[in-house]
């Protein structure tokens, strides 16, 4: 009961902004949560609970809300952090993978030492809705040897269908709280 209470609580915390970027989409804005000391707290310690005391040996964050929650994480659980950008931002050496948005294409960048073959990595951002963009990052971290022990979101949009497009990739994924629709 207690575990149900949890999640409750963290939805509540979630805002919606009807009709932004633009109409139609229900923006899910995780500010207010990450505002919230207690639902903060909360989020990063249910993420965290079933790789408490198992070896992870970093936490990829997809930018920019997965930069705020992934560096909770991996503090958490005394893993490195490793920043997935937009292209162009990151200064060394980088490989690049390409994903669909729903108007065009766009590109994702991490060093390509920023990982050492057969490192234990768990992905995370705010909020999985097609899944696109955790599939690209999953694909990149793959590509320089990361093995992804899971993917973790605070919020899922199951009826796009991201998780399951994740978990046939076969990553584990984890989510918190669930919305209806888009
Ligand atoms: P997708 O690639 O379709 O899974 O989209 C996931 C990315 O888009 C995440 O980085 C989210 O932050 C953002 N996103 C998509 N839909 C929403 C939504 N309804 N509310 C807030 N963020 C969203």
């Amino acid at each position: 009961m207690d575990h149900d209470n949890a999640l409750i609580d963290l939805k509540q915390t979630i805002r919606t902004i009807p009709d932004y970027p633009k109409p139609g989409i229900m923006f899910r804005d995780i500010t207010t949560l990450l505002g919230n000391p207690r639902a903060f707290r909360r989020a990063v310690d249910e993420l965290v609970q079933p790789w408490a005391g198992s070896k992870v040996d970093r936490v990829a964050g997809i930018e920019a809300r997965g930069f705020i929650i992934g560096g909770a994480v991996a503090h958490q659980l005394s893993a490195g952090f490793v920043p997935i950008r937009k292209k162009g931002k990151l200064p060394h050496t980088t490989v690049r993978v390409a994903y669909s948005l729903e108007y065009g294409i766009d590109e994702m960048e991490v060093h390509s030492d920023a990982v050492v073959a057969g490192d234990r990595i768990i992905l995370v951002d705010d909020l999985i809705a097609t899944g696109g963009t955790a599939e690209a990052a999953v694909k990149l971290l793959r590509s320089i040897g990361a093995e992804i022990l899971a993917a973790c979101f605070i919020v899922d949009l199951p009826d796009l269908g991201g998780a399951e497009r994740l978990r046939a990739l076969g990553v584990p994924v984890r989510t918190l709280v669930a919305f209806e629709g888009h």
